[in-house]
């Protein structure tokens, strides 16, 4: 995404520089030129991203376009495998039937009904906090937040490696800026101690990374919080929903008891996966989010079939501690089978996210293309989504999964590594790569 913006702003002020100097117009057709001109590079750097087509529900299993048969999903974000749930789809009809397509306002005309109140309520309950406020994306809860809550007399301390829609929230707000290395308590510190001077100071983290599947150090982190006075706030993407015993996040996860102060999280991920985010917190902090926060403020309400589908997600959630303890067992059993056999799976052990470390950019695209032709759909991730040299495939596993799909999976991994030399039949890395 970040990459996508600065490739887009250099075409802008590429076209701005033609016109400057007189060179060409315009007109269209130079301008198709300059897009073609970053287009090539995109492709020449080997960064360009082509779009898989599937032709059913998301699920476990799947069809691709120009697949003779199902294919298993092993890149969804879809962790309790909710998105394809009949009870989800059910109350998503219903709410159709009853609520209608949309609201064509924003909430604060007319676009606030009983269901986005409730759903508020329930998301709030979840995670024990006093309230919440639904947005169409977690990126505009992202991008929302820091301008209403930071002022120049504060400080955004962000951790180096988080989320491009926090980065691109905290440039729009008007506090100080510090950023700390990655998951690095004596970097943070340092921060810390150098803005005590500062009304607010804010710590914002991931609580889940998404290309290595590692945990922020959220104890510690509370614990320096508490030293400097300062407050914490954690995206929970890839956490909420099925991470912790019963599925409320990092938080439960290090049984931090309500120390973190201010959770985003979003209802595209585990939680039905169709759309919307929500912030939830101090009270005072919702109710100020609902009169300043832009995104909310002049963006459409969540459609009532997408908040009814959230609402009997997070109720299935709720009732059925199962869920998250399937994708443990699921990880589990991938992440051992994996080591076992040689591979280099990084990651918090616990947490689905499993980048299968490669190391060459090259490797990983040609392994996941052969997993593909094998059946089991995995992306491989190089610069500049990852660091260079750190290419990797990256599994996520679903409480959807069953251990045949898991097994099946393994399996492809380990014929394909052997083939490709990544690992030796004894289970044995060849190369080392971290
Ligand atoms: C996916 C993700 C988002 C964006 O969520 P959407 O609801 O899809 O906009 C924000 N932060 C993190 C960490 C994410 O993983």
């Amino acid at each position: 995404m970040e990459v996508l913006r600065k490739g887009l702003t250099g075409v802008s002020s590429l076209v701005q520089r033609s016109l400057v100097i007189g060179r060409g117009t315009a007109s269209l057709s130079a301008t198709r030129d300059l897009l073609e001109q970053e287009l090539e590079g995109i492709r020449d750097a080997g960064t360009f991203k082509s779009e898989r087509v599937i032709t059913s529900r998301q699920g476990s299993s799947i069809r691709v376009q120009g697949q003779s048969s199902n294919i298993l999903n092993f890149c969804a974000n879809n962790y309790l495998g909710l998105s394809g749930h009949p009870e989800v789809i059910e109350a998503g009809k219903k709410a159709l039937e009853t609520h209608g397509a949309g609201l064509s306002s924003v909430r604060f005309i007319c676009g606030t009904q009983d269901i986005h109140k409730d759903l508020e309520a329930k998301i709030a309950k979840f995670h024990g906090k006093e309230d919440a406020i639904l947005y169409i994306s977690c990126f505009d809860a992202n991008a929302g937040i820091f301008e209403v809550l930071l002022s120049p007399e504060d400080a955004a301390i962000s951790d180096e490696l988080n989320h491009a829609s926090i980065i691109d929230g905290i440039r729009l707000c008007k506090a100080q800026r510090y950023r700390y290395k990655h998951r690095d308590l004596k970097d943070l510190e340092s921060q810390l101690q150098a803005t005590q001077k500062l009304r607010q100071r804010l710590i914002i983290t991931d609580g889940v990374f998404s290309m290595d599947g590692n945990v922020a150090p959220l104890p510690d982190i509370c614990d320096l919080a508490d030293k400097f006075k300062a407050m914490v706030f954690v995206d929970e993407c890839h956490a909420t929903g099925f991470f912790g015993k019963t599925g409320r996040g990092t938080e439960e996860y290090f049984k931090l008891n309500n120390r973190v102060d201010i959770i985003n999280s979003t209802l595209g991920k585990a939680l039905g996966g169709a759309a919307g985010g929500y912030t939830t917190g101090p009270k005072q902090l919702i109710d100020l989010l609902r009169q300043r926060s832009r995104p909310y403020l002049f963006s459409n309400t969540l459609p009532p079939p997408v908040v009814a589908c959230a609402s009997k997600a997070l109720d299935l959630i709720m009732a059925n501690t199962d869920l998250p303890q399937k994708v443990l067992t699921n990880t589990s059993r991938f992440r051992t089978r994996m080591m076992d056999a040689g591979f280099n799976v990084a990651g918090d052990p616990e947490h689905p996210i499993c980048p299968v470390m490669l190391g060459d950019a090259r490797l990983a695209s040609t392994f996941a293309d052969q997993m593909l032709d094998r059946g089991i759909y995995v992306i491989g991730f190089s610069f500049p989504v990852v660091p260079k040299g750190k290419a990797r495939i990256r599994v996520q596993i679903s409480a959807s999964h069953s251990e045949q799909d898991i097994d099946r999976a393994v399996d492809a991994f380990i014929e394909i590594g052997r083939k490709l030399n990544v690992v030796h039949a004894e289970g044995k890395k060849t190369a080392s790569v971290n």
